[in-house]
């Protein structure tokens, strides 16, 4: 841990390189790790250099500036962002060389202007809604959509590198409905005059469990991570190791007596004399408040030890009793990472809160320091 860093988000760049090769040998496809958000709360730029060093062909952000600032630190390799402000200004993707995933035509006519401003051709995949009802051009939007990008992309201004939609994870049978729109999408296109060079439905869900909705690419994000998609598959069981183990330490220990109430509230009365440890972390560092009562849990000394009275902004408490004498201060804490390792699972906060592991991890606030790890620790 860093010098006075109490509060650590380790990421283990080995986990992550290994998630994407894995995911490449499964699929034999392109690669496109998602590393919005922050790289779901893990650091997008450690996080796309792992993803590409373990085989990725492509980064994508959801916003352009998410893919504007991987730029600037340093990641060469082709990048796409999707979701764009109705003002947006893409000179300075085109600039870049950011790909531009294209939901209508004014986007596309807003691409247009950038390459004829910046002077340079500017590159576009076209998002298509094949059912998600969401982002994604609609199918009675297709045709216009289609025809103006082979306009645009005779006159050298916008190539058309690739066609993508996004799946409602609603099902088997729908999954196959969303794929049949694709592949009408896909004919359209080609009959428009333009042959895409990727074409991409799947996300981590349905690039670990359905081959026929693989295509020739597949966008990752938490796959990457090393985290399920499913609620009733582990990690381990998908092939995947957890990248990110949140850390803290114990900063004060207190021996108290029986009938001690513990943090705001008094939600807490020791029955027994024990001993309290404080941990630095709280609800402001993405540790949600209302897990307090609900049974989480954290590893000390290797031991899993409850979580005890309200969580505050800042701070919360470990009842350490069995371990007492044992454990000092700054003795570490972890409140999840790899259960192989003995570490809670991410997914028990999730549980307790009725979310997804997406959520946490992409919750983890930006007081919690990253920390790349090589390896020897993960
Ligand atoms: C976030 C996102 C993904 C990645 O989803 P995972 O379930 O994390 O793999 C893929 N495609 C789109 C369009 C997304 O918004």
């Amino acid at each position: 841990m860093r010098t006075g860093s109490m509060r650590v988000a380790e990421i283990s760049l080995p986990a992550i390189r290994q998630n994407v090769a894995h995911v490449r040998d499964l699929t034999g496809g392109a690669v496109i790790v998602v590393v919005k958000a922050d790289g779901y709360g893990h650091g997008a730029s450690i996080v796309a250099e792992a993803a590409l060093a373990g085989g990725a062909a492509m980064i994508a952000t959801a916003d352009l500036e998410e893919a504007l600032a991987l730029r600037e630190a340093g990641i060469e390799a082709p990048i796409l962002c999707w979701l764009h402000g109705v003002r947006v200004d893409f000179a300075d993707a085109v600039a870049a060389g950011i790909e531009i995933g294209v939901s209508h035509v004014q986007q596309l006519e807003a691409l247009a202007d950038a390459a004829r401003r910046v002077g340079r051709g500017a590159t576009a995949q076209l998002k298509i809604d094949t059912g998600l009802s969401r982002n994604g051009a609609a199918p009675d939007e297709w045709r216009t959509l289609f025809t103006r990008a082979a306009e645009l992309s005779r006159e050298g201004l916008v190539r058309v590198r690739g066609i993508f939609s996004h799946l409602a994870n609603a099902g088997d049978e729908n999954d196959r409905a969303q794929a049949a729109r694709f592949d009408e999408a896909i004919a359209m296109l080609r009959e428009a005059g333009i042959d895409p060079e990727l074409q991409h439905l799947a996300a981590s869900a349905a690039t670990l469990s359905s081959p026929h909705l693989r295509y020739n690419a597949v966008r990752v994000g938490i796959a990457a991570y090393g985290l399920s998609p499913f609620a009733d598959k582990t990690s381990a069981q998908l092939g995947l190791v957890p990248a990110m183990t949140l850390r803290s330490e114990i900063v004060a220990l207190r021996g108290v007596p029986a009938g001690t109430g513990v943090s705001y509230g008094f939600n807490h009365v020791c029955e027994t004399a024990t001993t309290l440890a404080l941990v630095p972390m709280g609800y402001a560092d993405g540790m949600p408040r209302a897990l307090n009562g609900a049974g989480a849990w954290v590893t000390v000394a290797g031991e899993p030890r409850p979580i005890v009275g309200r969580i505050g902004m800042d701070q919360f408490i470990v009842d350490v009793g069995p371990l007492a004498g044992r454990v000092g201060l700054g003795e570490p804490v972890v409140l999840f990472g790899d259960p192989e390792l003995g570490h809670p699972p991410v997914e028990i906060w999730a549980g307790l809160m009725r979310t997804i592991n997406y959520e946490i991890v992409s919750g983890i606030g930006p007081r919690v320091l990253r920390v790349a790890a090589d390896g020897s620790e993960a």
